[in-house]
This record gives structure tokens, C-alpha cells and sequence, in this order.
């Protein structure tokens, strides 16, 4: 009988749970480990199956080697948050457990997230015959496994990605974010940076502007940013000339952030208060909605998808992949908000193929380096089903 350890007790850490529970042919036993022990606990009381919990400081990689072997998992996943990628995968190195994360590693001190640190495991993963599978929330993780399936079944080449991630939810608070603020907050007051030719092109915060309609949830206005998925898939996907990351965001939400940020709000910089060394924006965290809050509160729905542009028999040939996912629904079923239910859905999915044996490998890989067609073909009975449309060559949706 398979074990899962999951490690993370927060928004998506209660999705991850609740859809491992709803599997127990796959996930015979689950343990849940946070920092905050209570949180496992209150997760697990909402589940129809019994299921352990602990506390762990996953930023102590001997804290992490102790959980995992008393609980001796067959797989772990991490959602807890992207300060403990190195500590965690450490850990699962040296006990030999299979390691599946959402998100790329985020120097705690530098506002700066990079895949490097991760991928210099390879080598050590690989020698051991270990398998870590990075990224595999929505974005990255389906985004980018969009894009493999395009890449094997769509295309000869794929010269042109654009990745359209929107949020048509309304949670009714003035200004909160939809999953942890420090993260969020961090990645969109960040330059942005997209892919051509070969090169980095960076652009001021927030500075190119697109209007797109989208299914589901009507015309919304889309910010170029610079998102990690765009790191890998620029080295994966073959013959790929241009690839851009736009999200939308409503004009309220850009006021409060414009405010914040002139305030000094944003800052990871600590400033000294009463004699107290505190970050501002770990402190604004400590005063905005906790994401996990959200679900009750939210309507509407996402639609997160990829624009693949390129060649197939010599013809040009434009498709659009996506997937619209229902903040009530997901309460309703996970008591958690869309934000998180589409992390939690990918991450299960992904640790499931690799349970089972159907994504193995010995090393450390993106998403977009494994098989996709098998992840395709369960991801809509898992709660995340996809469309696709053909879109005409010649015409940019994006103008
Ligand atoms: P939350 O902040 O809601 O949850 C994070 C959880 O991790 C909390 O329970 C927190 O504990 C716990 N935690 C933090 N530090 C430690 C530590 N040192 N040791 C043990 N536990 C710790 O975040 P989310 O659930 O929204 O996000 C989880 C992850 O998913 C993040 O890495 C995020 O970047 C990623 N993500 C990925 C997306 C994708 O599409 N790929 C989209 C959204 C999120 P405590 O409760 O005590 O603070």
C-alpha cells in the first residue's frame, strides 16, 4: 500500500490532502506535516478517512530526514513554500523518496526565483536512480504539460507560446491575494521578462497591457510578467522562438498595489520598529485575508491556458488549450478556492503517474520533460478537464 507525505498545511496543502483522500487505491496512507501542526489537523477533520499529521520545520533538513523516516512515504509532496525546495529535496535525496513540488525555488533574501539551485541536483538525484518532478501545480505545472502535449501530438515545431492565466473570481474583500500575499506580491511588482530569439527582453513592472476575451469569464485585461515556467520551457521546447506569461488583474487590485508599493509596503527590505527587525511585506502577509479564508467567499471562475503557435505538415497552425475551473464548485468539493484547487489537482495527478510507475525517471525534471499524454487523459476525471480550439494562424488574439 502507497504512502504520500505531504508537506504544507495551507490552501493548496488542504486541496493536495482532500484529493489524495478521495484515492485511496493510489494513496493508501497519507500523512499531512506542516509547522503548525494544528493547521494538518484541521484539514484532516474535514476528510471522510483517517489520515496522520505531524509537525515539521522544513527548513531543518534533519527535522525532514527524521518525519520521513518514521512515516517511510513512497512519495512527498511539497506545498509547503518555495523557501523549502532545497531543504526538502535534500531530504528526499538522502532517504531515497521520489519528490514532487509547484513551485521553483525563491531565495528568501534576494525577491529572485530560479530554477538553478534545483536542477544542480541532477546529478546527485540521477546517481542515486531517484526521481524529482518540478512544478506540477497549474502554472507551472499544467501550462507547461499544455505545451508538451502540443509539442508531441500538435506539432512539428512550436515557435510561439503565450500563456494566458485569468481570474475572474470575486472574493469581495477590497484588496487580498488569491494565494500566499508574500509570494504573489513579490512576483508581480517584479520586472517583467519574456523569451525571443534566443534572449531575456525585460520590461517595466506591469508595463505591456493586452485585452483578451475569455471563455467562461468575458474580456479581462492581461499583464506581461515573468513567470518561472517560462525558464524551463524556453530550454524544452524545440524550435520555440518567443514565450510570453500574461495574467489578469482588475484596476482595484493594481490601486491597492500601486498604494502599497509607494508606501513602502512591498519592501522585503527589515526595517527596525519599536526595536523589532520586521520585513514590511512579511508584515502586510500578516494583515491581508489568508488565501486559505477565500473559499467560502468566492465566485466566479479562472481560465488558464496556452496559445501554441507554429508548424505542423509545413502549414502554419495556431491551437489554444485551456482549462475553466469554478471557485464554488471547488469549495464545495475541497473547501478550498479555484487558486488552490488548480495547484492541488496537477500535484496529485503528477504523483500518481509517478506511483504507478507511468512517470519515472532518474534525475530531476520539469514537467514538460515527462510523458504528457497519460497526464492528459486523467487531469478532467481528476477535476481540471481541458479544451482545445483552433485558432486562425493569422490572426494575434493579443493583437
Ligand atoms: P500557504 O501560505 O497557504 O501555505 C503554505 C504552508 O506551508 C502553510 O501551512 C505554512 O505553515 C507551511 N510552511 C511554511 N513554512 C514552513 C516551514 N518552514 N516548515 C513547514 N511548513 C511550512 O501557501 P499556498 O498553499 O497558497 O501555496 C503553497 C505552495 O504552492 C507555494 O509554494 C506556492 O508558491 C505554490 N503555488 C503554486 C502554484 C502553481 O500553479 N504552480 C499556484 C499557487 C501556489 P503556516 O501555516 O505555519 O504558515
Amino acid at each position: 500500500m502507497n504512502k504520500v507525505l505531504i508537506i504544507g498545511a495551507g490552501g493548496v496543502g488542504g486541496v493536495v490532502t482532500h484529493k489524495c483522500a478521495q484515492h485511496p487505491e493510489v494513496f493508501g496512507e497519507i500523512c499531512l506535516a506542516s509547522r503548525n501542526e494544528a493547521k494538518c489537523k484541521a484539514i484532516a477533520d474535514q476528510l471522510s478517512r483517517p489520515i496522520q499529521t505531524a509537525q515539521v520545520d522544513a527548513d531543518d533538513v534533519e527535522a525532514l530526514v527524521a518525519l520521513i523516516e518514521s512515516f517511510k512515504p513512497d512519495v512527498l509532496i511539497h506545498v509547503a513554500l518555495p523557501y523549502q525546495d532545497l531543504t526538502i529535496m535534500e531530504a528526499c535525496l538522502r532517504t531515497s523518496v521520489p519528490y514532487l513540488d509547484t513551485a521553483n525555488y525563491e531565495h528568501p533574501d534576494e525577491a529572485k526565483f530560479e530554477y538553478k539551485e534545483q536542477w544542480a541536483f541532477q546529478d546527485r538525484y540521477a546517481k542515486a536512480g531517484n526521481m524529482a518532478t518540478l512544478g506540477c501545480g497549474f502554472d507551472p505545472g499544467m501550462t507547461n504539460i499544455y505545451c508538451a502535449y502540443g509539442q508531441k501530438n500538435l506539432f512539428d515545431e512550436i515557435h510561439r507560446i503565450d500563456i494566458l492565466d485569468a481570474n475572474g473570481g470575486d472574493h469581495g474583500y477590497p484588496f487580498a491575494t488569491n494565494f500566499n500575499p508574500e509570494i504573489n506580491i513579490r512576483e508581480i511588482t517584479a520586472n517583467g521578462r519574456y523569451w525571443e530569439k534566443g534572449e531575456w527582453v525585460e520590461t517595466a513592472p506591469l508595463a505591456e497591457k493586452r485585452t483578451f476575451d475569455f471563455d467562461g469569464i468575458g474580456e479581462k485585461d492581461l499583464y506581461l510578467l515573468y513567470h518561472e515556467e517560462l525558464e524551463s520551457l524556453s530550454q524544452n521546447i524545440k524550435g520555440i522562438e518567443r514565450i510570453r506569461f500574461w495574467m489578469t488583474f482588475s484596476e482595484k487590485y493594481l490601486t491597492h498595489l500601486k498604494v502599497l508599493e509607494n508606501v513602502g509596503m512591498t519592501s522585503i527590505e527589515p526595517i527596525s520598529v519599536n526595536g523589532c527587525e520586521i520585513s514590511p511585506l512579511q508584515f502586510l502577509k500578516s494583515v491581508l485575508p489568508d488565501p486559505a479564508s477565500l473559499g467560502p467567499r468566492t465566485k466566479g471562475k479562472t481560465n488558464i491556458g496556452v496559445i501554441l503557435d507554429g508548424i505542423k505538415d509545413g502549414k502554419r497552425r495556431k491551437v489554444y488549450i485551456y482549462n475553466i475551473c469554478d471557485h464554488e464548485k471547488c469549495y464545495e468539493e475541497v473547501q478550498s478556492q479555484a487558486i488552490s484547487f488548480t495547484t492541488g489537482v496537477p500535484a496529485v495527478t503528477g504523483a500518481m503517474l509517478m506511483l504507478e510507475g507511468i512517470w519515472k525517471g532518474e534525475g530531476v525534471f520539469n514537467v514538460e520533460q515527462l510523458d504528457p499524454n497519460p497526464f492528459m487523459e486523467r487531469i478532467g476525471d481528476m477535476g481540471l478537464p481541458w479544451q482545445m480550439v483552433e485558432l486562425d494562424p493569422d490572426q494575434d488574439p493579443l493583437g
